[in-house]
């Protein structure tokens, strides 16, 4: 389905990231691999996806908080596989603190990687998408575009404008047979999730089981977690010719979450 094309999918070392990367990569596509982590792991998943699935996979390190890295990835994806076809803006962090106690550092990280990031990679990625006529911009936004939690700030300020970010460009770029969606995921369980709980413990003052219960789940009407296999096919589905008309949207995925 996606044979012949290059996808760039940030933060691609863990959770949703790489279930994306898998996905796209058993669809045919050559995959760029970004995110942190083990140096050895990271060649041992760069292996196997490229044997698993018969696609070239290439890993850049690139740090999405500094835009010179960003570019520097860009220029090495550009002399490689002569530009991306689909890019998944997917690296994120989260800090969970009051407002009036949250780090600034804190604050800076998270706007720069979970929304600057993504300005930096579309302006780079748009010139190649535009010549080839054909582009597929997948933000990895949140229930978070669309709705707020306390003690979020920064990361409910980010990812509604990842959310902003994504209607404008649709509109720029809609005539070139590029679309540009947002997925916004409700509560889905990997790392990012698990370091949260002990934090929102703290600024709720519940135990780490009634975070999971009574705020994570008790968001969700399914009461489940969202698995990153679902978010993976909801990206594949918005990558693919298919969903050539669907552009500028915004699309929970979040067990019911903001129907509320
Ligand atoms: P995760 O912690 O499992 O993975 C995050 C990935 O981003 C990792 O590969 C990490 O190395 C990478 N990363 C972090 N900082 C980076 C940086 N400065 N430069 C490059 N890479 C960096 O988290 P996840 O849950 O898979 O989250 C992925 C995305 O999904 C995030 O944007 C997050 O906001 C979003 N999201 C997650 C959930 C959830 O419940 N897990 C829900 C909604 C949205």
């Amino acid at each position: 389905m996606l044979s012949g094309k290059t996808a760039l999918v940030t933060g691609s070392t863990s959770g949703i990231g790489l279930a994306i990367a898998e996905q796209f990569a058993k669809a045919g596509a050559h995959i760029v691999l970004n995110g942190f982590g083990d140096a050895a792991e990271i060649a041992t998943l760069r292996a196997r996806l490229a044997k698993e699935h018969g696609v070239q996979v290439h890993y850049n390190g690139a740090d999405m908080s500094k835009p010179e890295a960003i570019e520097a990835m860009f220029k090495e994806i550009d002399a490689k596989f002569g530009g991306i076809d689909i890019l998944v803006n997917n690296a994120g962090i989260q800090f969970v603190a009051p407002v009036d106690e949250f780090p600034v550092a804190k604050w800076d990280a998270i706007i720069a990687i979970n929304l600057t990031a993504a300005f930096h990679t579309i302006r780079l990625a748009l010139p190649g998408m535009k010549q080839k006529k054909w582009g597929r911009i997948i933000q990895i936004a949140s229930a978070h575009a669309l709705v707020a939690s306390p003690f979020k700030s920064a990361y409910v300020a980010a990812k509604h404008g990842i959310a902003g970010l994504t209607k404008t460009v649709a509109l720029e770029v809609a005539e070139q047979g590029i679309t540009v969606n947002a997925i916004c995921p409700g509560y889905v369980w990997t790392p990012l999730v698990e370091k949260q709980i002990p934090e929102t413990a703290k600024a709720r003052g519940m135990t780490e089981e009634e975070v999971i219960q009574n705020v994570l789940l008790a968001a969700q009407p399914t009461k489940q977690f969202v698995t990153v296999e679902q978010v993976a096919a909801l990206a594949s589905y918005f990558a693919s010719d298919a969903a050539a008309s669907i552009t500028g949207t915004v699309m929970p995925i979040d067990g019911g979450w903001t129907a509320h």
